[in-house]
């Protein structure tokens, strides 16, 4: 059964009464609903209802203050709705689908250690895998309310093969589940693509791919596109994170072809002191991409995932300190 929903003033579109929220429907039918995170973080998909019934998925999504919630706003990813409805919101082409994203069930074909807290997991489903470099998909953990945000790190392929690498956070619902609970050969849902920070393939300025902790995946799919299609003539890869023992990317990224002559790989360590033998850059990883890049920023086009004071601290950085055009700033928020 599907629920007809009206923009106010605009497009209308359908959502399935099973399976879906008011934004993944939107986006299905190709329609620029805003949004970022997907999962409730950002409050990027706010909205007003204006006739019609929703249930709300997750009453408490941060994505909303509590000013929000008193003035009757809604999170689309969080909303499903219950009959034909009719909202408030204002759609822009920037946030229409590259890729519709689809729904399908994969199933976990190999899970490798990357480093202590990092594993890569690689899923297989019967249809191709379609997405761009830098984008995201939904994964439906096991015994997991909700769905959680996880990065492609390979390249669409017909093969239906979904590559990701993912941090351990501690007490975390999500990742402890794919760490722990999920088996070789086991099912879950995985629906996507999403996500605005994907390759620009026909800009020609040298590329900065910055990757702060598990922000890795994204960039390495960047990375293997970017090379793979002679889409820049340099790209420099700063890879962020606390200790040595947390660094994988120099293997991955050694194994793409083209890397030797046109990649150039800069770990950065936070977490060091001055006992530590680490003969690389320290600090945070922002300040080294100033220290390191030959002047001007704005001649670069940059992409950077990660957790959110590094995307706040380079977007201060390239976009107050450097005057860097938004349309070269590329990014997902790791909420
Ligand atoms: C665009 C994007 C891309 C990402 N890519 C990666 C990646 O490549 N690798 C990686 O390791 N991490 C990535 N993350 C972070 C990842 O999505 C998870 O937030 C992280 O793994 C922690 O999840 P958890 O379930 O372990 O922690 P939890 O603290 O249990 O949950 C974390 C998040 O899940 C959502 N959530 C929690 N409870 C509910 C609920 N009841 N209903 C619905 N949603 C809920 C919320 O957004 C919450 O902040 C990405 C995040 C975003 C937004």
């Amino acid at each position: 059964m599907e629920h007809k929903i009206v923009i106010e003033g605009g497009d209308g579109f359908t959502v399935s009464a099973e399976e879906d929220t008011l934004l993944r429907g939107a986006l299905r039918a190709g329609i620029g609903f805003p949004h970022e995170c997907s999962v409730g973080g950002c409050g990027g998909c706010r909205f007003d209802l204006v006739t019609g019934e929703m249930d709300t998925l997750w009453a408490e999504a941060p994505g909303l203050s509590e000013r929000d919630r008193k003035r009757g706003k809604r999170l689309a990813c969080q909303s499903r709705p219950r009959g034909d409805c009719t909202i408030r919101v204002r759609c822009a082409d920037e946030y229409r689908p590259a890729v519709a994203p689809r729904r399908l069930q994969a199933r976990l074909q190999a899970k490798r250690q990357l480093t202590p807290d990092m594993i890569e997991l690689t899923f297989c489903a019967d249809q191709p895998a379609l997405f761009l470099p830098g984008q995201y998909a939904l994964l439906y953990p096991p015994a997991t309310t909700g769905a959680r945000a996880y990065s492609m790190s390979n390249l669409s392929n017909a093969g239906g093969l979904w590559q990701f690498v993912i941090r351990r956070v501690e007490g975390g619902r999500g990742s402890t589940a794919l760490f722990d609970h999920l088996g070789i050969g086991e099912a879950l849902v995985l629906d996507g693509p999403y996500g605005h920070a994907f390759l620009r393939a026909d800009s020609r300025r040298e590329i900065v791919c910055i990757a702060g902790g598990s922000g890795l995946a994204p960039m390495v799919s960047i990375a293997r596109a970017a090379l793979a299609q002679g889409a820049t003539p340099r790209l420099h890869f700063f890879d962020g994170a606390r200790k040595e023992a947390d660094l994988c990317a120099k293997d991955i990224l050694d194994a793409i072809p083209g890397t030797g002559t046109q990649l150039t790989y800069t770990p950065v360590l936070s977490a060091v002191d001055g006992g530590d033998e680490w003969a690389g850059a320290r600090g945070f990883v922002h300040a080294e991409v100033e220290r390191r890049l030959p002047l001007p920023l704005d001649q670069y086009e940059f992409y950077f995932a990660g957790p959110p004071p590094m995307i706040e601290a380079l977007q201060t950085l390239l976009m107050i300190g450097h005057h860097v055009p938004y349309q070269q700033i590329h990014f997902d928020r790791f909420v």
